[in-house]
């Protein structure tokens, strides 16, 4: 009983010493986690089971964290399940005598076919049972899954899931139905296992130890994010060891540092009060971030690229890895840089838009086969000769920037920058970036304590100030198309508007944000319709928060991420965006949404938090002003 508030780790444990941990374990665990709605409550639950794992059978903590993210290797490796509903329907209908078409009608009435797995599996009596399923058992066979590619495949994966499934007990089969669909559902967020784990470490139940353990272990997880270098380490030799033994390493992507929205110069001003920033062009490209290993000269077989979501981009860019050599100085052993790789023109020594960089080649690009040139623009320096450069200013940092490395027009050039003093200076600056064809400023603290590098942080030390920022809202918003509507007249035949969400991570759902139509030429409407096909449902998934005034034509997946830009934020009594954070019944919603572009390189769940939209719609003036003439009159 995990979900006991008095709980004993080895008593209250439902195996024995040395055993392998049982699944059934695992599923009830999360099936308290997901009846529970309060955060601390979910950390304790977790991290009652925790402590058992560790203390009978602590080899199989790794695994555990693994199949409570949904993850089955460190992120940035991108080993992924996911495996679509109809093959999963199969599954299990063949092993409980239902038809594909009783399955999902089943699922389609249920909303999830976890629950459907469950009760199929509850009322299925089997001649043998098979021998009971182990964390280790399904992490091995969920690998194994994910493993196999290709069309024959297909059987192959069907005949795993199905020897499993049939070895499910209680809610085994619910939670291994969602991890195979990619998706857990108990709303446990990655901060929060953090802290079970910091919790179930903790020798005893004091708070300031438990809140020193989970600064140390969110820290490290920071900067190696990595579990199967961590586990080892916290069990072996605890954890305060932690940052000793796991540190900022090249070839492990870390997650970037991100920046805050501002409204205008004054903002800037407002938000620094006193302190010294530097401002750099917003360059419109593709993040990169470069990893060179090294010990005594760097190691260019090993160097690699990543992307704003740790993923592997390094053969998408193998001239950037190329020319890596005409960018480090003698100097350098080893580093990690922080840049943007921005389409460019080279015979007119230009920058081109981001749509452009869209249209390279997004894997295992052969040399002959690039045709549109990058140029890196570097912005920051993390990590140089085996030391780790993020507590480190930021003024620093760009120093050893420039001490250490090179520019070469049109390959490698260090972001322009400017340490501006007063309003005007900054306004004038943002105009020649503009000019530059940047999309705007990146503000950034240059000295003391907010001149660090916060890793995986939405950051007030850096501001970013779009050009744009007169006429919106001071920022797009990247939204997850759920539904479209069919096309009438000059749109027959594809889509013409479409339902988009925000996600709200707290509760994993996706709330309405709008409905869009505005902003796309006829071809993009033929494209974005074809892909949306891929991605079609056959009703909405039970996460989807939306008013049935709004229903769609045709249901999809959250898969694709578009960027819009809109006039203003309003309260809505049909979007359901942001439900609960601003207004107990209203939502938010966007007003006069134009679509901008597709965001390729942002999955759904890192779409715009309905926590960002409520604070988008708060920083409006003509909200601000309300806001405070209301408080006035109290
Ligand atoms: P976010 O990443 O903040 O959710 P986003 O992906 O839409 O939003 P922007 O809001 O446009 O990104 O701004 C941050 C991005 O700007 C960075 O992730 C980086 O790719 C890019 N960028 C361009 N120039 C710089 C610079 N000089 N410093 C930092 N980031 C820069």
């Amino acid at each position: 009983n995990p979900g006991k508030s008095k709980y004993h780790p080895i008593k209250d444990a439902c195996w024995k010493k040395n055993q392998d941990v049982p699944y059934l374990a695992l599923a009830k665990t999360l099936e308290v986690i997901e009846a529970t709605s309060a955060r601390l409550k979910m950390v304790e639950i977790l991290s009652n089971y925790f402590k058992s794992v560790i203390a009978l059978t602590p080899e199989d903590l790794l695994p555990s964290i693994y199949l409570c993210l949904n993850q089955l290797a460190p992120a940035y490796k991108s080993l992924e399940l996911g495996i679509a509903e109809t093959y999963l329907m199969k599954a299990v209908g063949q092993c409980t005598g239902r038809t594909l078409a009783q399955m999902k009608a089943a699922a389609q009435k249920c909303g999830d076919l976890g629950l459907v797995a469950e009760q199929a599996r509850a009322t299925q009596r089997t001649m043998f049972a098979p021998p009971p399923l182990t964390v280790k058992k399904v992490i091995t066979a969920l690998r194994d899954v994910a493993a196999m590619t290709g069309q024959a495949s297909v059987n192959k994966k069907i005949g795993k899931i199905q020897s499993l499934y049939v070895a499910c007990r209680h809610s085994e089969a619910r939670y291994l139905i969602r991890s195979l669909e990619g998706k857990l559902r108990v709303g446990l967020a990655e901060q929060s296992l953090l802290q079970a784990l910091a919790q179930a470490m903790a020798e005893e139940d004091s708070k300031s130890l438990i809140d020193e353990y989970a600064l140390i272990i969110k820290t490290t997880y920071c900067e190696c994010p990595n579990y199967d270098l961590l586990v080892p380490v916290l069990l072996q030799h605890g954890v305060r060891s932690l940052p000793e033994h796991c540190r900022l390493t090249p070839g492990l992507p870390l997650k970037p540092m991100l920046a805050h929205p501002t409204k205008g110069v004054h903002e800037v001003f407002n938000r620094f009060d006193g302190s010294v920033f530097t401002c750099e062009y917003k360059y419109d490209g593709e993040r990169a971030q470069i990893h060179v290993p090294g010990d005594e000269r760097p190691d260019l077989e090993r160097a690699a690229v990543y992307s704003r979501n740790q993923e592997d981009n390094t053969t998408k860019y193998p001239d950037i890895i190329k020319r890596l050599p005409s960018l480090m100085k003698e100097t350098v052993r080893s580093c990690v840089l922080d840049c943007e790789a921005v389409a460019y023109d080279t015979s007119t020594k230009q920058i081109l838009p981001f749509q452009v960089l869209s249209t390279r080649k997004r894997k295992d690009a052969t040399e002959e086969q690039i045709k549109v040139q990058v140029c890196v623009f570097v912005f920051d320096l993390l990590y140089l000769n085996g030391r780790a450069l993020v507590r480190e200013d930021l003024e620093i940092r760009r120093e050893l920037l420039r001490e250490n490395f090179n520019e070469v027009e049109g390959e490698w050039q260090f972001a322009v920058s400017r340490d501006c003093t007063d309003e005007e200076e900054v306004a004038q600056f943002l105009q020649e970036s503009v000019k530059a064809s940047c999309e705007g400023l990146m503000v950034k603290a240059l000295r003391g304590e907010n001149a660090r590098y916060d890793i995986a942080r939405r950051s007030h030390n850096w501001l970013k100030l779009k050009k744009d920022y007169l006429e919106g809202i001071g920022d797009s918003v990247d939204a997850v198309v759920i539904g479209a509507y069919h096309g009438r007249g000059k749109r027959t035949g594809v889509y013409g508007g479409f339902l988009l969400a925000c996600y709200d991570p707290t509760n994993e759902q996706y709330q309405s944000l709008c409905k869009i139509g505005t902003g796309f030429t006829d071809e993009d409407l033929r494209t974005l319709s074809d892909t949306l096909k891929e991605h079609v449902i056959d009703g909405p998934r039970n996460y989807y928060m939306f008013d049935s005034s709004h229903a769609p034509d045709a249901w999809f997946s959250p898969s694709c991420v578009w960027e819009v830009r809109c006039a203003d934020l309003s309260l809505s009594p049909a979007h359901r965006a942001a439900l609960g954070l601003v207004h107990d019944s209203k939502g938010i919603s966007l007003r006069f949404p134009r679509f901008i572009r597709v965001r390729d390189d942002k999955s759904a769940e890192l779409a715009t938090s309905a926590e960002q939209i409520a604070e988008l719609y708060l920083r409006q003036d003509q909200v601000k002003n309300t806001t405070n003439n209301q408080q006035r009159d109290d």
